[in-house]
């Protein structure tokens, strides 16, 4: 019952927070970073938008919020004043997709199977009901394991990645820019949220943050899903945060230590920092509890 309580205050921060942003839309400025060959990013609120630019016109992956559409249109416009062709998403959170009804009227939506699947049905996201999507947000092509689309002269992989952070990701890798769009499979120096309720798991997360360090060359330009632009250096520290957060908890589960007795101990001061942004320290060390919890009962 506690772990249970517990659980229901963190929603509530989360929701606050949800809540907070919301009404700071007219505020938010869109912020249009050039990365490498074709490839851009831009940071207003909700994930990272990745953007490939170039003779074939417009390509990005994820839209943040649909109060942010024109925002984003504005900014795109910037960058090329091309058409927008397609737009991939990530995975189903609605800070990804928020934008998706406007942009699909325009420009071919194409994601995961499970994307769709969770789009255009009620979902509950850390308590908080979010309806079904109209017709023009769901995805029109969709792929079980990867899918490339050939545009601005390179093949942009996009590869599912099962049990990570949700049941429906995918990474984009634009192969000759040398650019990974990680989705929310990376919050840059900070703890991530792992959507446990909808197929997300902490070990299948870094299993996958594995397999892309293993695959992508040294010199490869990685966006997050929110954070600053990273390198290859800077998944790889995140990758040893995942271990050895991962392997103190659950030295803490073998040796009997509760939840509650976990939290109060907290994690070593070298990953202190990690837990000043949307998740904080207790709230990762009680994701990485569930998350062992859950897959210890499969
Ligand atoms: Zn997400």
């Amino acid at each position: 019952m506690r772990r249970r309580l517990s659980v229901y205050a963190l929603l509530i921060v989360c929701f606050a927070a949800a809540t907070a942003r919301a009404q700071d839309f007219s505020k938010v400025q869109m912020k249009a970073t050039k990365v490498s060959g074709n490839i851009y990013m831009i940071e207003g609120a909700g994930g990272n938008i990745g953007v490939s630019a170039g003779a074939d016109g417009l390509l990005i992956v994820d839209d943040q919020f649909a109060p942010l559409a024109d925002k984003i249109r504005a900014a795109l416009k910037e960058i090329n004043p091309g058409q927008l062709r397609y737009v991939l998403n990530t995975h189903y959170h609605g800070d990804h997709t928020g934008s998706n009804p406007i942009f699909g009227k325009e420009a071919t939506i194409i994601a995961h199977d499970n994307v769709r699947g969770r789009l255009a049905t009620e979902q509950t996201v850390r308590g908080q009901k979010v309806p079904a999507a109209p017709k023009e947000a769901l995805p029109v092509i969709t792929f079980n394991q990867s899918v490339s689309i050939y545009f601005n002269g390179e093949e942009i992989r996009v590869v599912h990645f099962p049990s990570g952070h949700t049941d429906g990701d995918s990474i984009m890798f634009f192969t000759a820019s040398n650019v990974v769009h990680m989705g929310d499979h990376f919050f840059a120096a900070r703890f991530p949220f792992i959507d446990l309720e909808h197929g997300g798991s902490v070990e299948g997360l870094t299993r996958n943050v594995e397999a892309v360090i293993a695959r992508v060359p040294a010199d490869a330009k990685i966006i997050p899903g929110h954070g600053p632009l990273s390198t290859l250096d800077d998944l790889k520290l995140y990758r040893r945060m995942l271990a050895e957060t991962t392997a103190h908890v659950r030295k803490g589960m073998a040796a009997g230590q509760t939840l509650d007795q976990l939290k109060a101990a907290g994690l070593p001061d070298e990953w202190k920092s990690w837990g000043t942004g949307f998740i904080n320290t207790p709230a990762w060390i009680e994701t990485i509890f569930n998350s062992l919890s859950k897959d210890g009962k499969k």
